[in-house]
């Protein structure tokens, strides 16, 4: 008995040793669990995470899919530009999305086709068939992946901002400077600063690791203000260095 032909593979699970309706009748029996269908399982997700990718990777895998999900009057999947462009960039992208797919997918192949009997003898192979299931739901994983994609850009757009904000106010670093100078001297220093900017620099003498801007979280203060108040400070330094 040869395996599915896609993959060329023959890999001893119960679909390669006696094929598909003896499989199914087997598996149905035992309650679809156990090694055995730990072995088809394994078998059938390797064959769709193939399909899948193959068919990514020639740009067919929507039509492919939307020929399945017409035909079953689901709503047709859409890959937008900017899901491409995130699939193709890296690709533990396309993994995650296919294998979140193939999950959901077997865990619906088991209840409803294997133990609810909706799988039919004489109709497509199970291999086969268990990748239409994987159509079926690849409309909710694509919804999914989108969110948990709008969530990571928005934490690295986030931690960009921070790093953003430390790096307009660093260049010469002020505290770094006042540690410098003799502590007598620094309390009357900072005392020429105004609020916050006094609070946020007194945090930063006392935490040596912080930033201005884990000072201005810290104050549940804006770092702009922080920002703006720093450079109006130093400005009024140099005037003063000037005198
Ligand atoms: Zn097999």
């Amino acid at each position: 008995m040869s395996a599915e032909g896609k993959t060329g593979r023959w890999c001893g699970c119960l679909l390669c040793r006696v094929g598909d309706e003896q499989t199914m009748k087997e598996l149905r029996d035992g309650g679809a669990q156990g090694p055995e269908w730990e072995w088809v399982a394994a078998h059938l997700v390797d064959y769709a995470l193939r399909v899948l990718h193959h068919q990514h990777a020639r740009q067919t895998l929507a039509r492919e899919a939307n020929t399945h999900r017409r035909a079953a009057h689901l709503h047709p999947v859409v890959l937008a530009p900017e899901d491409a462009q995130a699939l193709d960039a890296d690709p533990a992208q396309p993994t995650a999305l296919f294998v979140a797919t193939c999950t959901t997918a077997l865990d619906r192949f088991r209840r409803i086709d294997l133990l609810g009997g909706h799988w039919r003898p004489g109709g497509r192979r199970v291999p086969g068939y268990y990748v239409t299931r994987c159509y079926f739901v690849l409309g909710d994983e694509l919804t999914t992946w989108r969110r948990a994609r709008t969530k990571e850009r928005k934490v690295a757009a986030a931690a960009y901002r921070l790093a953003e904000e430390d790096e307009r106010l660093g260049g010469r670093d002020v505290v770094e400077d006042l540690r410098q100078v003799d502590p007598a001297v620094v309390g009357a220093l900072v005392e020429t600063m105004r609020e916050p900017l006094r609070e946020a620099t007194r945090y930063r003498l006392d935490h040596p690791d912080a930033t201005w801007a884990a000072a201005a979280r810290a104050l549940h203060v804006s770092p702009r203000v922080i920002e703006a108040q720093l450079r109006r400070w130093r400005r009024s330094r140099r005037r003063e260095g000037e005198r």
